[in-house]
């Protein structure tokens, strides 16, 4: 860094706190692999495992129109998906900014909201079908137990979401009231989570895909058990001897037995909605990391080892330092750091700050956003040893702007990858990772055809 004495025994001090050792990654890839197993022989575990209801594997055939509806993400979005066989298939889609007041209101109001943008999609693209309804795969990316493939109840909210009246609800059955008050000719015939639908979207032209991830806003992955591991299933006779897990992994390690958890996560986690919760997801995740960088910086300012002591008002304010910035401070590599200095001046108002101060924030990134793309690797290791494809080779789909934008996050986690399968020759070309683009919306749609074929 070129600091003081003081300056660089607090940045060693931070990178003891974020460094995660190949032997330490093991261990936290043994305890998320224990933790799925629990999950899978019972009810009410830390990391649930959820039967998505979602049965065997793709053929490839499925074709037709059908709308996708998309919450949990930064924005409400409505898709049309045109699948035309064989991983081919266009998508038209808009997106609809939900308030601050809808996500933490009435969820009547919310879903009152929803269908209006569902009708004025439908007038847009000027869709009527006559007597028949459009189906309609609904991506619910929060957790909820499933009962089939159309219904579930809402376990609790999650990403800065927290409507009162939807806890224990069905999400199928408030959407399609509320569709059915405005006369919208829609049927909602799936109740997809994000990362199912990420895992089907990426299965249509991939059909080695073995999981779906998510690293977004939030982080969560599915991948396809058989039904004789999940000793939890009291569902009856199946047509498949397979079946997607949903598995809510950013719930891993609430207990926080074994993540290495500092004093910069506890504080946001504190200040959180929803704090002791998601824990794993708080660690590795869009709407996280720069809240933890910026509380690592406030602790260096605090100590006037950065920016001589002084803060910004954005910098004092909690979601302050946005993770895309993290991305510009992270894929800036001039030796003057022009966009670091950028950034501070332009969008936290910290003007004039010295090349040590850029040096320490860059630090600071490279340990958050390594620190996130490790434990990513270790859940991705821990999917792949339970479902011990390794050596056969499989795809993993991955969606969310973390993983398509931050610099060098999928290296980040290949590296992971390699020191988490020191046997295995050439690990990144047999975990094939690869970017599930729109896969929220066009794994709905083919959950919704899937189950207009089973009903
Ligand atoms: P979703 O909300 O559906 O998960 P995204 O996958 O776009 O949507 O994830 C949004 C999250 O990703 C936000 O928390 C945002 O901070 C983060 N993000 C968006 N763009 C970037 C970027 N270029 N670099 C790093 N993080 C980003």
């Amino acid at each position: 860094i070129g600091g003081t004495p003081p300056q660089e025994a607090m940045v060693d001090k931070i990178v003891q706190a974020f460094t995660i050792t190949p032997e330490y990654l093991e261990q936290i890839t043994q305890h998320f692999l224990s933790e799925m197993r629990k999950g899978l022989n019972q009810e009410d575990q830390t990391i649930a495992m959820i039967p998505s209801f979602v049965e065997g594997r793709l053929t490839g055939e499925e074709i037709g129109q059908f709308l996708a509806l998309d919450l949990g993400g930064t924005n409400l979005r409505v898709v049309l998906v045109d699948l035309q066989g064989r991983g081919n298939f266009t998508t038209k889609s808009t997106k609809y900014k939900v308030s601050e007041h809808l996500k933490t209101g009435d969820v009547k109001e919310l879903y009152n909201f929803i269908a209006d943008c569902i009708d004025s999609f439908l007038t847009e693209h000027n869709l009527d079908y006559g007597t028949a309804d459009i189906h309609l795969g609904y991506t619910f990316s929060f957790p909820v137990y499933q009962s089939k493939i159309n219904r579930g109840l809402q376990k609790q909210w999650t990403k800065g979401f927290n409507c009162s009246g939807a806890i224990g609800k069905d999400p199928v059955i408030l959407l399609q009231d509320a569709l059915a008050k405005k006369h919208v000719p829609v049927l909602v015939s799936a109740l997809v989570n994000d990362t199912v639908g990420t895992l089907l979207s990426n299965a249509y032209s991939k059909p080695e895909t073995n999981a779906g991830i998510i690293l977004g806003t939030g982080s969560n992955g599915a991948y396809i058990e058989k039904m004789s591991n999940i000793r939890k299933w009291t569902g009856g006779a199946t047509s498949s001897d397979e079946m997607i897990i949903n598995m809510e992994f950013g719930a891993f390690d609430n207990e926080r037995v074994i993540l290495p958890v500092t004093p910069w996560d506890n504080k946001l986690d504190r200040e959180s909605i929803n704090p002791h919760k998601q824990i794993f997801e708080k660690m590795i995740s869009g709407m996280y990391l720069g809240e933890i960088a910026r509380n690592v910086l406030l602790e260096l300012v605090d100590r006037t080892l950065l920016f001589e002591g002084y803060s910004s008002k954005e910098l004092n304010s909690q979601w302050g330092f946005e993770t895309t910035y993290m991305s510009t401070i992270e894929a800036d590599q001039g030796d003057s750091l022009k966009n670091t200095h950028r950034v501070l001046a332009s969008s936290l108002n910290i003007p004039n700050v010295s090349e040590v101060d850029c040096r320490i924030v860059k630090r600071v990134c490279d340990l958050v956003g390594t620190r996130a793309a490790r434990l990513a690797a270790a859940a991705i290791a821990g999917i792949v040893r339970q479902s011990s494809s390794v050596q056969d080779g499989c795809d993993i789909g991955i969606d969310g702007s973390l993983y398509e934008f931050y610099p060098s996050f999928e290296q980040r986690i290949e590296q992971g990858l390699t020191e988490l399968f020191p046997d295995v020759p050439d690990i990144n070309k047999k975990i094939r990772l690869g970017l599930a683009k729109d896969g929220s919306g066009v794994g709905a749609a083919l959950c919704a055809c899937v189950a207009k074929k089973m009903a």
